[in-house]
């Protein structure tokens, strides 16, 4: 990375890791104060690395949201894990994040072995503490502190905000000294296609069943800008896998396809600044998980 400006200050990169569906994308957004990366109940919905960038007078932290470590058989979850093993190597300090009210790991069985044998310095966030008896908190960061070496044990509420300072201050002390790398005014590297990308596989992850969402992609198409109205016109399509799946995302009437593209324009508004309007079509290309060259097509 090349620095934008030398004064030193405490900077470097953080990577934020952790079993699927514990609050690594909340915690990034909550700290940044808005939406970059995208959340949502079910496990597996990040699947790139997204990069969120805290700016201070007196710091720079660069974090990585990963996707969660997990047990890999496909070709896409393959390369999700392989991009969250990697980030590991990379980074200044690692955020190893857990969930509050998930049963203790057997011995040898925590995802926290993953960062055995490492050097780089970690934390370990339990996270929800929102959903936990109060009395509960102790002994359970007892547990961990059994579990793995960690250079701070914190609990903690992404979705509540809660113990964040105590986040900021733990990495402030083991961020080293260096440059500001990004511009000080930019939040993320992502692009804005990416995040509207995002926003409406959100929006097909919240909004269909079981089956749906992991063999979803979208693409966005084109942005037309009309300055004059200030409104910008986007068409996406939404990728699915089967031409089952196109009735569900669809729904009666194209009831279901209205609901994701509401929530989807509202989220999107938001980001942009300004009114959107938003045309989805669904398309079907068969297999495209288990298609390389696709993949490789739309990013991974
Ligand atoms: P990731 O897979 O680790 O990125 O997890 P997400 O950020 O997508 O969150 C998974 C689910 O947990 C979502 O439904 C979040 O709203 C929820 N969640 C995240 N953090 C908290 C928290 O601190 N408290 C509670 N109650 N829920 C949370
Ligand atoms: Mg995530």
């Amino acid at each position: 990375m090349n620095p934008v400006q030398n004064e030193l200050i405490k900077s470097g990169v953080v990577s934020l890791v952790g079993p699927p569906n514990v609050g690594k994308s909340t915690l990034l957004n909550t700290l940044l104060g808005q939406k970059i990366s995208i959340v949502s109940p079910k496990p597996q919905t990040t699947r790139n690395r997204i990069l969120g960038i805290l700016n201070e007078k007196e710091y720079q932290i660069i974090m990585l949201d990963t996707p969660g470590i997990h047990d890999a058989t496909s070709p896409l979850n393959k390369e999700m894990v392989r991009l969250a093993v990697e980030t590991l190597s990379e980074v200044d300090i690692i955020v190893f994040i857990i969930d509050a009210t998930h049963p203790l790991p057997e011995k040898g069985k925590s995802p926290a072995r993953y960062l055995e044998g490492t050097k780089i310095p970690s934390i370990l966030l339990v996270n929800k503490i929102d959903l936990l008896a109060k009395e509960r908190i102790l002994p359970l960061i007892k547990a961990y502190q059994d579990q793995c070496e960690f250079n701070a044990i914190i609990p903690i509420s992404a979705l509540k905000n809660d113990g964040t300072d105590l986040l900021i201050a733990e990495l402030l002390k083991l961020l080293p000294k260096g440059p500001r790398y990004y511009p000080e005014d930019i939040p993320t590297d992502s692009t804005e296609r990416f995040i509207v990308e995002e926003t409406i596989r959100e929006k097909v992850f919240l909004m269909t069943g079981q089956e749906i969402p992991y063999s979803t992609t979208v693409v966005v198409d084109q942005f037309k800008d009309d300055t004059e109205k200030k409104m910008t016109t986007i068409y996406a399509t939404i990728i699915i896998e089967k031409k089952s799946q196109k009735g569900i995302v669809i729904g009666k009437g194209g009831k279901k396809l209205q609901q994701i593209g509401t929530a989807a324009r509202k989220d999107i508004e938001k980001l942009l600044g300004q009114k959107v309007l938003l045309k989805l079509w669904v398309k079907v290309k068969e297999n495209w998980t288990r298609n390389p060259s696709f993949l490789k097509e739309i990013g991974f």
